[in-house]
């Protein structure tokens, strides 16, 4: 008899564990509370979907429990990802390692993972929201509640178990009422979670499965915005806001160094953001959420020295005595960066234009994040499901057998660059196999 397995959530790792499990001869039910797979897929990597990355060191990813990553990797990797989608039909473009399919389109990675679920014969069951996970004897019981919803055309029933075909990433965009709901009722011998976290929540993934599985005695590592823009203290962003330069930060928590990072920083109205503001912003949010004091060094000029700075700019300006400073400035930094600088060198010092505390200014400029933006601005989530409670060859939770936690619900994030859809498709492949065995 086949092995009935319901996977709830049908995004990166749902759709892999799915894929997995059915391949290895199990019933395969997805129950998906949107009215399509793979949303967020289709919005990583600008449109692109960097789906995972040539280098791959633990220093990309963060957990309470870096070793279980390291299990699980050793399961299922890079190269495995690269021959599944290869298998799939996705030809992998390297931008310096960073891989994206060759037609750069993340519609291209949808389209394929829902042609294999089709050929599997894998039952997508659409707007199904899961709401209680029940151990029953021999398994488990899944409570949903069921969207009916019409087309703004006529009264067709989107709940209907959806061909897969037709599912396959529509550029037209159907306006979908809601005219119906009701509650329903699954069972199952396994069951592997796979409902994301909380970041950008209308793509899906709206904390529900932290929910579902603390009702199950699991143990929840708090969950914070990662990846995300930094709001910081100080009304001279107004004057910067849209300025884009390259620059090393350093993120300072309680006075002690933590991290660095070097990239193009944007500056913006309330703060900063830019991909290496995204790379320490996790840091920040685990800090503020423990109440401490968090501050971000920024050098504007991480290619010279601090004493080659002071020479430069003794030079530029004892040279152009004709000049005022922000005039000799000039063609070094932007101009609207060159006049907060100074405005704040006036402001913070009151005295005469002193060069070595200018240089400083440019290369140690302190800003005191006040906090991060939103969930539904983060790309991913730090925090999550505590693995310890987790068997990392198999993903099936250690307080109930026969339930599986995969994906970004699990207490991993991984920095920019494909690491966190490497993260869902090694544990959705792993739990899909895991749960076809026992
Ligand atoms: C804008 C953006 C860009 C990104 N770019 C990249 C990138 O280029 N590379 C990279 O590696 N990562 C990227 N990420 C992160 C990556 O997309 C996620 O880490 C990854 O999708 C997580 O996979 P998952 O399957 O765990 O969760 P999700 O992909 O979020 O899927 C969860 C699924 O579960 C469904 N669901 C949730 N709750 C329920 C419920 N109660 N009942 C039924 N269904 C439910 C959701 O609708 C969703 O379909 C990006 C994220 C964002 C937001």
């Amino acid at each position: 008899m086949k092995k009935e397995i319901i996977i709830i959530g049908g995004g990166a790792a749902g759709m892999v564990a799915a894929i997995s499990a059915a391949k290895n001869g199990a019933s395969v039910t997805i129950l998906e509370h949107k009215e399509k797979l793979g949303k967020k897929i289709l919005a990583t990597g600008n449109g692109k979907c960097n789906y995972t990355n040539l280098h791959q060191t633990m220093e990309c990813y963060r957990s309470e429990n870096i070793s279980f990553i390291e299990e699980v990797f050793s399961h299922f990797n890079e190269k495995d990802t690269i021959a599944f989608f290869q298998e799939l039909g996705i030809y992998p473009k390297s931008k310096n390692g960073y891989l994206y399919p060759n037609s750069e389109q993340a519609s291209s990675v949808v389209d394929v993972l829902m042609m294999e679920l089709k050929r599997l014969q894998v039952d997508i069951r659409y707007n199904e929201n899961v709401k209680d996970i029940k151990p029953i004897d021999n398994g488990y019981q899944i409570d949903t509640l069921v969207t009916v919803t019409e087309t703004k055309k006529g009264n067709e029933n989107n709940n209907k178990k959806a061909s897969n075909s037709k599912n396959i990433s529509k550029n037209k965009r159907e306006k979908l009422t809601t005219v119906d709901t009701y509650k329903n009722s699954y069972q199952a011998k396994k069951v592997i979670v796979a409902t994301g976290g909380m970041a950008s929540s209308k793509l899906g993934s709206d904390g529900s499965g932290y929910y579902l599985l603390k009702q199950l005695g699991h143990t929840i590592v708090p969950v914070v915005p990662a990846l995300v823009q930094l709001k910081a203290e100080g009304d001279f962003f107004e004057m910067v806001a849209g300025v884009r330069c390259d620059a090393r930060l350093q993120i300072f928590v309680d006075g002690m160094a933590v991290a660095s990072e070097e990239g193009e920083l944007q500056l913006t109205n309330y703060g900063i953001s830019g991909i290496p503001v995204f790379q320490i912003s996790r840091y920040a949010a685990k800090a503020l959420l423990d109440k401490k004091q968090v501050q971000v060094v920024i050098d504007f000029l991480p290619q010279v020295e601090l004493s080659e700075l002071e020479e430069l700019l003794k030079q530029r300006i004892n040279a152009s005595l004709h000049k005022t400073t922000e005039e000799a400035l000039i063609g070094l930094l932007n101009q609207k960066l060159i006049q907060m600088l100074l405005s704040q060198l006036d402001k913070r010092y009151k005295q005469p234009l002193d060069i070595s505390k200018l240089a400083k200014m440019m290369k140690q400029f302190s800003v005191t994040i006040t906090d991060t933006n939103s969930f539904e601005n983060a790309q991913v989530c730090a925090g999550g499901i505590d693995t310890a409670e987790i068997t990392a060859t198999t993903l099936e939770s250690k307080l109930h057998q026969g339930l599986y936690v995969v994906g970004e619900l699990l207490d991993v994030d991984g920095i920019c660059g494909g690491y966190n859809l490497q993260w869902a498709w090694s544990t959705g492949y792993i739990a899909g196999k895991s749960a076809t065995l026992k």
